[in-house]
């Protein structure tokens, strides 16, 4: 075999052994189909933001030395006078071995799923396709003539309801959104959940009438998409985003934002991670596309924040730098920043959402604002914050459990005692987001013409 073959072999093997060992260090969890997945949902700005969060110094010696060690092996092997003809089987067979021992020394719950084939899956993750090529209009009945003039949809980011003051949390993270909840104004809802722990896959069943349960059975982007809907029954869609409009591989949420009439990513249009793209420069935004399109047209607005996503530190400005480390006695030492953060960046969108809601308080509106997904924040393992794992019951719930409110104004409420009176007896309803297309059906007094898809899911439950 040639030698630059067996080192071009080794350095494959190598860079295979250092995904695994991040995947099992930072996220506690090994590599399958969801790391491309997810890595292609993602821009370049979040993914250096990610090494910054996820990769410590510990794990980066961990990589060198283990790297020095191989390097080592592999030149000792060279010098030595082989039985075995080819050199490369023992360096595969060696690597596969160490791949082995870093899960059983590094975790003791992943022991046991070591994936070589992770560039294969990599190499086969699709980027997804436009939208608008499999756009259907979709066939409506229409239930009721009457329906509200501005209808808005804020879906914030990782936001846990356990840090929430709505929820009962100690610290006082939602003192705006309590203020509207007290004027009966707002309704905060206490037992949603999301389909999916990451914001591709929520997005995807989210914005459509498909499920992750359907899995491959059907292909997400060619179900009815809540965009479809909202045209057919006459309404002008915009979105508003402060996340990122580019990935490595064109993100799925941008090729849904391209389904609205309008579409505008308020910051860097390949990330909203600087200082300068903080979410407030999105209350502008509103302010300058409310009221787009034709004048007779009522109006649905999708606003997309960064929220509390990672790095928390970077989610506000200085003048929400509240909570600091010291309010945290009684917790570990080596978290006590990490919640100060998080919980200011809490109270920071605190303010935005409030921002938002106001500039909506004159007209006939509601306001559906939840989270895509929450996070584990030390929720499993007193090591751990980031995006919730599956493998983990405590970090699944921590991240599933999602806060979710509803925003109506007076002059909603009075329009509509209907839909009011409904929504206020089911805060305590349990309700999955992947079906929000349905309540928002019922909110504009639709069905489909065929029953299958019928509003059975609704949070209205209204026809
Ligand atoms: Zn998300």
């Amino acid at each position: 075999m040639k030698k630059w073959y067996r080192l071009f072999v080794f350095l494959l093997l190598g860079v295979n052994f250092l995904i695994d060992i991040i995947c099992v260090y930072s996220f506690h969890f090994t590599f399958d189909q969801e790391v491309p997945a997810i890595l292609l949902g993602t821009n370049s700005n979040e993914a250096v933001e990610f090494i910054h969060t996820f990769i410590p110094y510990s794990l980066v010696f961990i990589i060198i030395v283990s790297f020095l060690f191989l390097g080592f092996v592999y030149i000792k092997l060279r010098q030595l006078p082989l039985c075995i003809k080819d050199q490369y089987c023992i360096v595969l067979l060696l690597f596969v071995f160490l791949s082995l021992l870093s899960f059983a020394a590094i975790s003791n719950k992943n022991f046991g799923n070591v994936s070589i084939t992770k560039f294969y899956t990599i190499l086969n993750a699709t980027s997804p396709p436009d939208l608008k090529d499999y756009a259907v209009r979709p066939q409506l009945l229409t239930l009721s003539e009457k329906k509200p003039k501005n209808i808005v949809m804020i879906i914030g980011e990782s936001f846990s309801k356990t840090h929430s003051s709505l929820y009962g949390y100690h610290k006082n993270t939602n003192p705006c959104l309590k203020v509207l909840q007290n004027n009966g104004l707002l309704y905060v809802f206490n037992n949603i959940q999301t389909p999916a722990l990451n914001t591709v896959p929520v997005f995807q069943s989210l914005m459509s009438t498909y499920k992750p349960e359907f899995k491959d059975s059907i292909n997400w982007f060619e179900c009815i998409t809540m965009q479809g809907v909202l045209k057919a029954a006459g309404y002008y869609t915009s979105w508003i985003s402060n996340q990122s409009q580019k990935g490595f591989h064109d993100n799925v949420i941008a090729k849904f934002a391209y389904l609205c009439d309008t579409s505008v990513f308020a910051g860097n249009r390949f990330a909203a991670m600087g200082k300068k793209d903080l979410d407030e420069i999105i209350i502008d935004s509103v302010s300058k596309y409310k009221n787009m399109g034709d004048e007779q047209h009522y109006r649905f607005y999708f606003i997309h924040l960064m929220g509390s996503h990672p790095d928390f530190k970077k989610r506000y400005p200085l003048s929400f730098d509240i909570f600091k480390a010291d309010d945290y006695p009684d917790k570990k030492k080596e978290q006590r920043t990490i919640l100060a953060s998080y919980d200011n960046s809490i109270l920071y969108n605190d303010f935005v959402v409030s921002k938002i809601l106001n500039l909506f308080s004159e007209d006939e509106a509601i306001i559906f604002y939840f989270s895509d997904h929450a996070l584990d924040v030390f929720d499993s393992r007193d090591d751990y914050v980031g995006h919730a794992r599956y493998n983990d019951s405590k970090s699944l719930i921590a991240g599933s459990n999602i806060p979710f409110m509803v925003y109506m104004t007076p002059s909603f409420q009075s329009d509509f005692p209907n839909i009011k009176n409904i929504l206020q007896s089911k805060l305590d309803c349990y309700y999955r987001i992947d079906d929000m297309i349905y309540t928002i059906m019922d909110v504009i007094g639709v069905k489909f013409e065929d029953g299958n898809r019928d509003n059975k899911q609704s949070l209205l439950n209204l026809y």
